[in-house]
């Protein structure tokens, strides 16, 4: 592995002159960080526009031929970043140059793209690096990424090339046409430029420390998860934890490199690594994380001899596929069987329909449905190898007084999922954190 960090910054980082001199000092202290990646301006308190959301409505005005007002916005928000940094080119003189290009090329792709070639022309001047175009290095296929084609260009391109700096979220068709990403595509980016530069880290610098063993919502100052596994991180982000774009981190992972998260704000702090194998030796706590999702509904299905019946589950799920219900788990028994599926999924009719067709096509004995469930995965590479892990669980569920309504103990080998009722979902998280985390420490 050569010595080269790749580093991606978020755009809270790319959001004002302090900020950008914040993530240059960054940047400047380690010399293996020679690929940058940047985002386009982000948000500079709470109720703030992102740049890129601006760039959306500019070119809803550009498109439909409306006067560009947006462009004043954007133009002001760029002018105010760089008047405390030291260009060697004029921002104004820039800015009005890529506005042009905008009623040039017409297209959402080209419009939205320009926050990210904007704020990485202005890191690179300041950092005295290389700026690449990423129309150059990331390629499409009519709209969707060619990551086969990216790797093998931006491999070739990048071969000699250090100290560069690199927009985020956007590169172009082999004929040239810019294309964007999905939003927050910036981090996919970065991964792409990680894997074709065979780096030996890829840091993702945002606005918080890394991950966090729960939400801080929820439980009041989690610890920060030191190291995990990225079958880890999936398990989080499945139950709403992560922002990552989690699923072009794999081949990343896969190829060794492993992922680390860190705070542009606090960078003392060494933040999170995501690798694809963590040995025991490495490991802790028992369990890495907690998370959880409200709102599902859970329909129990019991019929006497029901394990004769081999095809029960699947006409069942067959069922639910026909009315494009996604079923989160089906725990089963002897002569029962159930599904957890999002509330979302079951309209007032969607319900009726799937219950009245179970009851005709499968005639259950009886068929139960509860509402207001809440789903939470405890994650953890080597909870399934502890023989007090059970233990622990059901004492602190018990002890917190909170009624269990299904258990999925971790096929995967990574995680468990509980299901409880709505209201004792904070409650059944922090006694969990409790019990595991707050025990350990
Ligand atoms: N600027 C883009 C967005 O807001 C991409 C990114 O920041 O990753 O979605």
């Amino acid at each position: 592995m050569k010595k080269i960090k790749v580093s991606k910054f978020g755009g809270t980082s790319m959001a004002t002159s302090d900020t950008i001199s914040q993530v240059v000092r960054i940047i400047k202290s380690d010399e293996e960080r020679k690929f940058v990646v940047a985002s386009a301006p982000g948000k500079r308190f709470k109720d703030d526009i992102k740049v890129t959301d601006l760039l959306y409505q500019l070119a809803d005005e550009i498109i439909h031929y409306k006067s560009p007002d947006t462009f004043l916005i954007i133009k002001q928000r760029f002018l105010d970043i760089t008047k405390h940094l030291s260009l060697t080119f004029s921002m104004e003189h820039l800015l009005d140059t890529v506005l042009e290009e905008m009623f040039l090329h017409h297209t959402l792709d080209f419009i939205v793209s320009r926050g990210e070639y904007l704020s990485a022309k202005i890191l690179a001047d300041v950092l005295d690096f290389e700026f690449i175009d990423a129309k150059d290095l990331i390629r499409f296929r009519g709209s969707k990424l060619d990551y086969t084609l990216t790797q093998k260009t931006a491999r070739k391109f990048l071969k000699e090339k250090e100290n560069v700096v690199i927009g985020g979220f956007y590169g172009a068709t082999p004929s040239g046409s810019i294309k964007i990403l999905t939003r927050g595509g910036a981090d996919v980016t970065g991964a792409l430029i990680a894997r074709a530069v065979s780096a030996k880290v890829y840091e993702n610098w945002t606005d918080t420390d890394g991950f966090l063993m729960a939400d801080p919502r929820i439980v009041e100052n989690p610890h920060l998860i030191d190291v995990m596994t990225y079958k880890e991180l999936r398990a989080l982000s499945f139950m709403g934890a992560s922002v990552l774009h989690s699923d072009t981190f794999y081949p990343l992972i896969k190829a060794g490199i492993p992922i680390n998260a860190r705070n542009t704000f606090n960078p003392s702090c060494v933040g999170t690594f995501i690798y694809d194998y963590v040995p025991q030796s490495k490991s802790k706590n028992v369990i890495t994380g907690i998370a959880g999702l409200n709102n599902f509904t859970l329909i129990i299905m019991e019929k006497h001899l029901m394990n004769e019946d081999p095809g029960f589950d699947r006409k069942v799920l067959s069922i639910c596929e026909k009315l494009d219900i996604m079923v989160e788990h089906f725990p089963n028994g002897t002569d029962t069987f159930s599904m957890m599926i999002e509330s979302k999924y079951l309209t007032d009719d969607k319900k009726d329909l799937l219950i009245n067709q179970i009851r005709k096509q499968m005639k259950p004995d009886t068929i139960e449905v509860l509402d207001n469930i809440s789903l939470i995965s405890i994650v953890g590479r080597n909870m399934m190898t502890n023989k007090y892990t059970m233990l622990k669980l059901f004492s602190a569920l018990v002890n917190t007084n909170i009624t269990l309504r299904m258990i999925d103990y971790g096929s995967n080998g990574t995680n468990i999922v509980i299901g409880v009722d709505d209201i004792d979902f904070g409650y059944a998280i922090n006694a969990v954190y409790n019990e595991f985390i707050r025990g350990e420490h």
